[in-house]
């Protein structure tokens, strides 16, 4: 789709963006922005170290285990063992909605549990703390398990939450208690905690309930966090054409459903980078292949449950799922068809997770907006360039910290869902079995991509691209907004979703011309456009004083 706006010569662009840097910093900050060619893909340096100075978009390792991968599971009380801080500000921020069956079915989503550690027990450790909060949530819910989060002062005292957690894993008996050393400091990013997360959930809970789940066609939905409700549209899609649902990893979430989820005959990975090791070690111990899908954009959507259509090979389910599409399309269509005129043209830039700022070009392309820059905050260079270069990624002392589970078959319950024979075939009409082809092959040529996108240079691509949307999260919001551009919140939100499957794709068009059309944003002026002596002096601040 051709924009309507000449789009910046991108190689210049890039040497503006670091022509302030220092030289050290600008030599290392050139490898992680790169002029994207989808033929020839070009390596990105990505899941580095940030350099120290640099305002980043980055979370902590902490706000990735807790945060992302295991906060949407209703029925597990999360204790933060730390300062109040880690646990406050993460206490509903990222939106996971949830839905128990019935009123008094557990939920702690709402709550917020923490050891509120204070100077005493840094001083003199937090152990005993942690374990009395143990007790009085058992005591208070009685739930399923609980989790136990160590935060950046936990690590460097030294607690033991793991020992902790076994004592009184043993002393309840009928609550399975485990904890996560997902210290904010650890790896470069949030993605060391999802991988941790992914560890303590493959350890501690799946497996442990090997009743056979019910359904002719069972998979689990990994990598779906229910943001806005995005997995209530999903599952409704599901329930339509027939596909049981045993267990999301982890948006609406719960504990039996994970603890029984490798009864399921495939995988689909929605967020790669989040929960990948997830689908491989499902595979190695119980056979389950895994197929990377997107639900975000109706196309896609239609793309993905024709790659489940084909992976189960039922005439009747694809017979279904392609009803289901025809049913859909029209709604999606008819929006589409009113809201173009208005967004045909526009440019976009997402800055924002491991896939997101992949996933979300496709609902702008349907929309015929062209995404003029795009990168991950905490992705690993195969979410830019697909799982080949895996074997050739260098494993830093970063990812040395994080522990890699030696998984084996299991004995009894290997099972191969699909024979190597099988497998071939379904690669050969097309499907990506085990494999994920990366966000620049999907990115136009002459794209900018940039890892780890540093506020300045946010500030810098605005100004020189001057995008019609850029997307991000809350702390980039505001800044962006006063600089005249709306920004979309791709981690929350904002108040919107769901945006997954064909009901949240019209949802998504219908925010993106809202924002994109609204005329409030040309009453703003950019730092640079204001009155000043001279080019970005428009900025000023004044101090209340007493
Ligand atoms: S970086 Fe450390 S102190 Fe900050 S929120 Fe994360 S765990 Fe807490």
């Amino acid at each position: 789709m051709e924009a309507n706006k000449i789009i910046p010569d991108p190689a210049q662009v890039r040497e503006e963006l670091i022509q302030k840097y220092p030289a050290k910093v600008a030599k290392k900050r050139s490898k992680s922005i790169v002029i994207n060619d989808p033929e020839t893909i070009p390596e990105v340096q990505a899941n580095v170290r940030t350099v120290p100075g640099i305002i980043t978009q980055r979370g902590c390792c902490y706000a990735g285990c807790k945060g992302v991968v295991l906060g949407p599971t209703r029925d597990i009380v999360n204790i933060v063992h730390g300062p109040i801080g880690c646990s406050f500000y993460a206490w509903l921020t990222r939106r996971n909605q949830t839905k128990p069956e019935t009123l008094m079915d557990a939920n702690y989503i709402p709550y917020c549990f923490s050891t509120d550690m204070q100077e005493e027990n840094i001083v003199f450790g937090g152990e005993k703390k942690l374990k009395i909060a143990i007790q009085e949530a058992y005591d208070l819910f009685h739930p399923k398990s609980i989790a136990i989060f160590s935060t950046c002062p936990v690590g460097l005292i030294g607690d033991d939450v793991h020992a902790a957690a076994r004592e009184m894993k043993e002393k309840f008996g009928d609550c399975n208690v485990f904890g996560f050393s997902c210290e904010g400091y650890r790896g470069v990013s949030q993605s060391a905690g999802h991988h941790i997360a992914n560890n303590g959930v493959f350890k501690h809970m799946v497996g442990r309930d090997n009743t056979p789940s019910e359904g002719k066609f069972k998979l689990n939905l990994l990598g779906e966090y229910n943001i806005g409700g995005d997995a209530f549209e999903i599952e409704r899609i599901f329930e339509k054409v027939g596909i049981t649902l045993v267990a999301s990893f982890s948006g609406n979430s719960t504990v039996s459903a994970i603890e029984n989820s490798h009864t399921a005959d495939l995988n689909v990975i929605l967020c790669h980078r989040s929960i990948n090791y997830m689908g491989d070690m499902m595979e190695t111990k119980y056979g389950i292949p895994w197929m990377k899908v997107n639900f975000v954009g109706a196309e896609s959507t239609a793309k993905s449950l024709r790659k489940i259509g084909e992976y189960f090979g039922d005439e009747g389910l694809k017979a279904r799922i392609e009803a289901v599409i025809a049913e859909e399309t029209p709604k999606v269509k008819a929006v589409i068809n009113e809201i173009m005129p208005r967004t045909k043209g526009k440019t976009a830039m997402l800055f924002v997770g491991g896939s997101r700022a992949h996933h979300y070009q496709d609902l702008f392309t349907e929309l015929g907006m062209t995404t003029v820059a795009a990168g991950y905050e905490f992705a690993h260079r195969d979410d830019y360039e697909g799982r080949d270069v895996l074997p050739g990624i260098k494993v830093d002392a970063d990812s040395k910290n994080i522990e890699e589970l030696k998984i084996v078959a299991d004995p009894e319950l290997y099972n191969p869902r699909k024979t190597e024979a099988e497998l071939d075939a379904l690669k050969e009409k097309g499907l990506e079995i085990n494999g994920y082809e990366g966000m620049m092959k999907q990115m136009t040529k002459k794209s900018l991509v940039v890892d780890d996108l540093s506020h300045y240079e946010s500030e810098k691509l605005i100004e020189i691209y001057k995008p019609d949307i850029f997307c991000a999260g809350i702390k980039e919001k505001y800044v962006v907004q006063k600089m005249g551009i709306p920004l979309k919140q791709l981690h929350s939100y904002d108040y919107g979703g769901p945006y997954t499957g064909f009901e949240g794709a019209i949802n998504f068009y219908k925010d993106i011309d809202r924002m994109v059309n609204n005329p409030v944003w040309k009453l703003i002026k950019a730092p640079w456009e204001t009155a000043g002596n001279g080019k970005g002096a428009g900025l000023a601040a004044s101090y209340v004083t007493q």
